[in-house]
C-alpha cells in the first residue's frame, strides 16, 4: 500500500510537471488527470490513493479520469514491447510475455487543462 502511494505521488508530480510545461503562466488548478489502471487495484482504491497523494499540492481537487484496462505485459522475447492483454501472448512474436508486477498497477495517460 505504501509503495502504491509512493507511485501515485510520482504520478502526481509528473502530472504537475506536464501541466507546467503546457501552461507556465497559470497555476495548475483545474486540471483533468487521466489515469490508466492495469488491474491489481480497483477504481475506488486509485481515487483514494490519488486524494492522499495530491493533498496539499496544486493537483489537489483535480478531476480524475480513470481508465480500466487489461493486465499489462512486457515481451522480452522480441523488442521489449509493452501491451495490454488478457492472455499475455505477444502480438508481435506470439511468445508468452511477462506480466508487469501489480505494484505498477497504474500510470499517467495524459493531463488536460480545463
Ligand atoms: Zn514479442
Amino acid at each position: 500500500m505504501e509503495e502504491r502511494l509512493e507511485r501515485m505521488r510520482a504520478i502526481v508530480a509528473q502530472a504537475m510537471a506536464e501541466c507546467k510545461t503546457m501552461n507556465s503562466e497559470r497555476p495548475c488548478k483545474g486540471m483533468d488527470i487521466h489515469l490508466i489502471v492495469y488491474g491489481g487495484i480497483d477504481e475506488a482504491e486509485a481515487r483514494v490513493l490519488f486524494e492522499s497523494a495530491s493533498r496539499g499540492t496544486p493537483a489537489e481537487g483535480a478531476k480524475l479520469v480513470i481508465e480500466l484496462v487489461g493486465t499489462r505485459y512486457i515481451c522480452w522475447n522480441c523488442c521489449g514491447l509493452r501491451f495490454e492483454s488478457s492472455d499475455g501472448v505477444c502480438p508481435n512474436c506470439g511468445e508468452a510475455a511477462i506480466k508487469v508486477p501489480d505494484e505498477i498497477a497504474f500510470a499517467l495517460r495524459s493531463v488536460a487543462m480545463v
